[in-house]
């Protein structure tokens, strides 16, 4: 289960909207000032570039300066959204998909009218944010085509050269770079791959420019590893770590896996770092998609790094041979640590591991292995010592089923305003359950 907690006063300008626990209605949209076709693609472009917005994919690039980076060529451009999200712990991708699907298209419009793109793609994987946007797109036909695009879930499904491949008929899986798609992406055109989150911000700041400022600077994050059910919310850039697991209702956390797996670990100290990208990756972690799973204090940070580094293995698509083994090896050292029986020199590997393996796969993956790794010798060594002598107090105190840690979070439900308004018919409100 993944509740929604609104802000507590969801101004205008929220990704989030007034009924996140409904899908939005074309209606409902643009009463909303959504679709405004007055919107001059040169002023927006303006407006993103003032407002310094940065994808919400994971990379972080700065959104006018991707979205220049295809205008400027010459062949017919290619838009996509993409809504495949493959950090196990982020859920805001397909609810956005779910719930506000015009607000998504209204983005990719957007990102078209700027870029000059003849063509569009909504690329996802799961089956409601599907049904969800085959149903906006017949309610508001855009002025461009635009082909719904389905895929398997997997971690790399969503990096961009993958996406392409997929949209091209191929698998889901990356490519060596360069070329990246905006030089040479679908069908060999120059390619915009976007985040549906940076177009859903995209499509605000059209709406409302006056805002800019504050579309940019929040985001939505999804927070799990507490007691509590996983959560989806949207904050302000800025907000401490540790102000955000008090309002999640884990206020006793002893640290974070950041950015869905891509950030690493950190300690409780480092819960005093605003959430802001530049802050988090100055700190030697990074804010990613948002999601951030806390550690309760009777959670082991080993036996986390050991649940992360084996889906990432499981993950592994198999094409870079170093990605095949590095990931493996790393999934085996730290399992073995984490159940105790790891040699003396397991630390020494990871650590090796960790420094050598980085940006050698043709996507994330191999680095985000690699980063689990390495934090977790920076962030808890104390805890890997502890293993290492197979004397951990943490994992010694956890009941059974607290040995392990479940990293997925489910998407929020989400109900049609027909089933909102039928008679003995409640919505499960702010709940999901799948
Ligand atoms: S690094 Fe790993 S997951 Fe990424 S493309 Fe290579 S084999 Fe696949």
């Amino acid at each position: 289960m993944t509740t929604i907690r609104l802000p507590t006063a969801p101004p205008p300008g929220t990704v989030l909207g007034a009924a996140p626990h409904l899908t939005e209605s074309a209606d409902a949209y643009r009463a909303t000032g959504g679709y405004d076709p007055a919107v001059d693609p040169e002023e927006l472009l303006a407006h993103l570039a003032a407002s310094g917005l940065r994808g919400r994919g994971g990379a972080g690039f700065p959104a006018a300066v991707k979205l220049r980076s295809v205008r400027g060529r010459d062949d017919s451009p290619v838009v996509v959204a993409n809504g495949e999200e493959g950090e196990p712990g982020s859920a805001k991708d397909r609810w956005l998909l779910r719930a506000r699907p015009h607000l998504v298209l209204d983005g990719l419009v957007r990102a078209a009218a700027v870029t000059g793109a003849v063509r569009g793609y909504v690329y996802l994987s799961d089956a409601a944010a599907g049904e969800s946007v085959r149903r906006a797109l017949a309610e508001h036909p855009p002025p461009l085509p635009v082909e719904v695009v389905e895929t398997g879930h997997t971690y790399v499904a969503g990096e961009e050269s993958a996406v392409v491949r997929r949209i091209d008929g191929g698998p889901a899986l990356p490519t060596a770079k360069p070329p990246r798609p905006f030089e040479r992406g679908v069908g060999g055109a120059p390619t915009l791959v976007s985040n549906v989150e940076t177009l859903a911000r995209i499509a605000l700041t059209a709406t409302r420019p006056d805002l800019r400022r504050a579309i940019a600077r929040s985001t939505l994050v999804t927070l799990s590893g507490g007691p509590a059910a996983p959560m989806l919310t949207e904050v302000p850039y800025g907000i401490p770590l540790r102000t955000l697991a008090a309002r999640y209702g884990a206020p006793e956390a002893a640290g974070a896996l950041m950015g869905g797996l891509f950030g690493g670990l950190v300690d409780a100290d480092a819960l005093d770092l605003p959430l802001e990208p530049g802050a988090l990756t100055a700190a030697g972690t990074a804010l990613g998609c948002g999601a951030v799973h806390f550690l309760a204090p009777t959670r082991c940070p080993v036996t986390t790094a050991a649940d992360a580094a084996a889906h990432l293995a499981a993950e592994s698509a198999r094409q870079c041979g170093v990605c095949v083994s590095g990931t493996s090896a790393v999934g085996k050292a730290l399992n073995g640590l984490a159940a105790g029986t790891a040699g003396p020199d397991t630390a020494d590997s990871l650590l090796r591991w960790s420094q050598g393996l980085t940006g050698r796969g043709a996507c994330g993956l191999l680095d985000a292995a690699a980063g689990i790794a390495g934090s977790l010798l920076r962030a808890f060594p104390g805890h890997v010592r502890s293993h290492l002598a197979a004397s951990c107090p943490v994992c010694a105190a956890a009941a059974p089923a607290d040995g392990r840690h479940r990293l997925t979070v489910a998407v929020p439900e989400v109900a049609s305003p027909l089933t909102a308004a039928a008679p003995g018919n409640p919505v499960p409100v702010l709940k999901g359950t799948s």
